[in-house]
């Protein structure tokens, strides 16, 4: 039953693999039917799915272009059809390129903001008023914002400007008991951080919390599934950096 406290439909972005598919298989441990948006991994996007109808739960893939104003509005369309009103947005859908801002190339900028923020806009933009009362939302950010690392220039700025609509949007949707928050994971064990780097250097960041390993896609999602979830919902406007104590 949907009420304020147990939210029903939840749209996860990017959730054919990584930390997004973690989310929406825990979303859907929790009960709720969960919409799986990828770009490209289609076949991925149906596994998940089959594995969540497996376990008695209910998920729909949806392939969408998150960068694209268009194909969002045609995917909440879908949701709200095909598993009703949107009660929780995860924008978790990123992608990660690292450069020295002198060798940043135009299409690296243009590539890490039209995925990273203006991905994460045109879902806000519509959830302001698509979400059912009582939503909630939690982008992803980075703890690499804390960090400031060489090379990670471009992908630090489009991250920056998530957390900057996460608090605006916040106080805009006073008065209809939504939240908004953001969870900033530190490295994670995806396709996305192990790509490119030596054992090494994959080591050292391991060892670099505290708690002296990587996080996994399912820390993340535990986090993302208390916000969610009826003890999360004094939580608003908030970056959560989950990371082991790294920063
Ligand atoms: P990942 O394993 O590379 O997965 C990226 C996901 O985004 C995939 O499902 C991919 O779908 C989807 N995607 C890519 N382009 C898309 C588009 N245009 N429209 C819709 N979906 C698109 O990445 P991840 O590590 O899980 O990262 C998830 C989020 O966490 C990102 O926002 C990232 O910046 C953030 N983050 C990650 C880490 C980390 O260490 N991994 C740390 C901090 C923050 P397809 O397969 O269909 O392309």
């Amino acid at each position: 039953m949907t009420t304020p406290t147990s939210p029903r439909t939840a749209l996860v972005t990017g959730a054919s693999r990584g930390i997004g598919a973690a989310i929406a298989r825990r979303l859907a441990r929790d009960g709720m039917a969960v919409a799986i948006n990828y770009a490209s991994s289609a076949d991925r996007a149906e596994a998940l799915a089959e594995e969540i109808r497996q376990a008695g739960g209910r998920a729909l893939p949806l392939r969408a272009d998150v960068a694209r104003p268009d194909e969002v509005r045609n995917l909440f369309d879908e949701v709200e059809r095909q598993l009703g009103r949107i009660d929780v947005l995860v924008n978790s859908a990123g992608m990660l390129k690292l450069a020295p801002l002198a060798d940043t190339s135009d299409a690296l900028y243009d590539q890490a903001f039209d995925l990273n923020t203006r991905g994460t806009f045109n879902t806000l933009r519509l959830a302001a008023t698509r979400l059912a009362e009582g939503g909630r939302i939690i982008n992803v950010s980075s703890t690499t914002l804390a960090l400031n690392l060489p090379g990670y220039g471009a992908y630090i700025a489009s991250k920056a400007a998530v957390e900057g609509f996460t608090r605006v949007l916040a106080n805009e949707l006073r008065g209809r008991r939504i939240t908004v928050n953001a969870v900033a994971p530190g490295p994670v064990a995806t396709e996305l951080f192990l790509k490119d780097k030596s054992a090494e250097l994959i080591e050292r960041y391991a060892k670099m919390p505290p708690l002296e390993r990587l996080g996994q896609p399912e820390d993340i999602a535990g986090v993302v599934s208390f916000l969610a979830g009826p003890d999360g919902g004094w939580i608003n406007g908030q970056i959560l950096r989950a990371n082991g104590g790294l920063a």
